[in-house]
């Protein structure tokens, strides 16, 4: 009797030495096989006095779902949890066990290895039908931790960086990422000032002040925000995301100017089938080999090719050139070069003027992120592993849970609470 209880436990990697194991047995329930083990849960002191003089009334029995390595054949656990009343104090109890929780049936096992499974890129789904439970079960165990990333309201990161991306409903959340660390500070559900004002207006002044920098892109009213939030902040404008609209400034135009022509023309197909090449960077272009081109049925480098698709349009060379001169002061960090094509009075096409325009417009936060060293680089990884855990759920309806679980796959509970596995408590 007594290396049967050891045996099964074990077997079954318990080590309560309250529970006791009598018997096990096969049980065809809805289906499936079932390895039932029999227990009793000893209640050996009365909880509130820790007396011994107890006197037993009886038992409540509890199916308790237990781990298995085999999906297709459960374990139960038939828990008999004895009743006691005390001789001493009058009181009634019931022996409990850190194996299942009080009005649970779900053993605390299950529970650790659903969170463990929730850290990895697996839908919900899947991860109720590997421990033979429902959907429903795996979301409470999502629901018992934290969304909260960041709960220090005494500090922040000196460098931050502002995003959004798309989540729930399709609809545009605020990310903001501590720069140095790249661990996500907070994610809101919109994007809107009000939310992010309020937000941030939680945390004390002496911690909005030690933030230094704030990198973000140009496509909305982050600057005032970071102004008002954050009054030693110096604004940061993501040196990619210029180069972005610079090169979609000047795409527009070359599909408009190659609008003019007939299919059939030569322009047209210059500015058409070779669009890769305006892209690279003019020193890159090669400008010795001329390679053989079934469009134009000629022999021409790439050079030749560029130049020739440039001297359709003047405008169009003017905006050429100001944007591979931008990316060539971005790269060298040339802030007078910078200076001196933002003042340029050279005709360019319509968007790209209004680029420049905006440019002129966020004049500092442009010159700090060209000589700073952050960048909103950090925050496209962060964003794509996003992307990833909404695709495997084929996209979250409860926000809460997207955040939850974005915080899991960051690892971010293990390295902060070693301890999360709570649910014992
Ligand atoms: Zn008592």
């Amino acid at each position: 009797m007594s290396s049967n209880n050891d045996c099964i436990k074990f077997h079954l990697n318990i080590e309560d030495p309250n529970i006791v194991f009598s018997d096990y047995f096969k049980k065809y329930i809805n289906g499936k096989y079932h390895s039932v083990y029999q227990a009793e849960l000893i209640q050996p002191a009365c909880p509130y006095c820790h007396s011994n003089n107890l006197k037993h009334n009886g038992h409540y029995t509890s199916n308790v779902r237990f781990i298995t390595a085999d999906a297709s054949h459960p374990v139960t656990i038939r828990l008999k949890k004895q009743r006691v009343l005390c001789n001493d104090c009058l009181k009634r109890s019931m022996a409990q066990s850190n194996l299942v929780n009080k009005y649970c049936h779900i053993s605390n096992a299950s529970k650790r290895k659903v969170l463990a499974a929730l850290t990895e890129d697996r839908s919900m789904t899947s991860i109720a039908r590997e421990h033979n439970l429902s959907v429903n079960t795996v979301q409470r165990v999502l629901e018992s931790c934290s969304s909260k990333f960041y709960d220090d309201l005494d500090q922040l990161p000196e460098h931050l960086a502002f995003d959004e991306f798309k989540g729930v409903g399709k609809k545009l959340h605020f990310i903001c990422l501590d720069g140095d660390s790249h661990q996500v500070v907070q994610i809101l559900r919109t994007r809107f000032k009000p939310e992010i004002l309020h937000y941030f207006y939680k945390f004390t002044p002496k911690a909005r002040a030690m933030v230094k920098t704030v990198t973000m892109d140009l496509n909305c009213y982050y600057p005032i925000v970071a102004r008002e939030l954050f009054p030693n902040a110096q604004i940061v404008i993501d040196r990619f995301h210029m180069v972005q609209m610079l090169t979609r400034s000047f795409n527009s135009l070359r599909v408009q100017t190659m609008k003019q022509f007939k299919k059939q023309s030569r322009e047209y197909k210059l500015l058409k089938s070779t669009w890769k090449l305006y892209l690279m960077k003019y020193d890159k272009l090669n400008k010795q080999t001329p390679y053989y081109d079934w469009h134009f049925k000629d022999y021409l480098t790439q050079e030749h090719v560029v130049l020739d698709g440039l001297d359709c349009n003047k405008d169009l060379e003017n905006t050429y050139w100001v944007m591979q001169d931008f990316r060539t002061a971005i790269k060298n960090k040339d802030e007078k070069q910078i200076i001196h094509l933002l003042h340029s009075k050279q005709a360019v096409g319509k968007q790209m003027h209004q680029t420049l325009l905006t440019f002129k417009h966020n004049y500092t936060g442009i010159l700090n992120g060209i000589s700073s060293s952050y960048s909103n680089g950090c925050l496209e990884g962060v964003n794509r592993k996003i992307k990833q855990i909404e695709r495997t759920a084929y996209g979250y309806s409860n926000f809460r849970h997207l955040l939850i679980r974005i915080r899991l796959e960051e690892n971010i509970i293990k390295q902060k609470e070693p301890n999360n596995y709570s649910l014992v408590a």
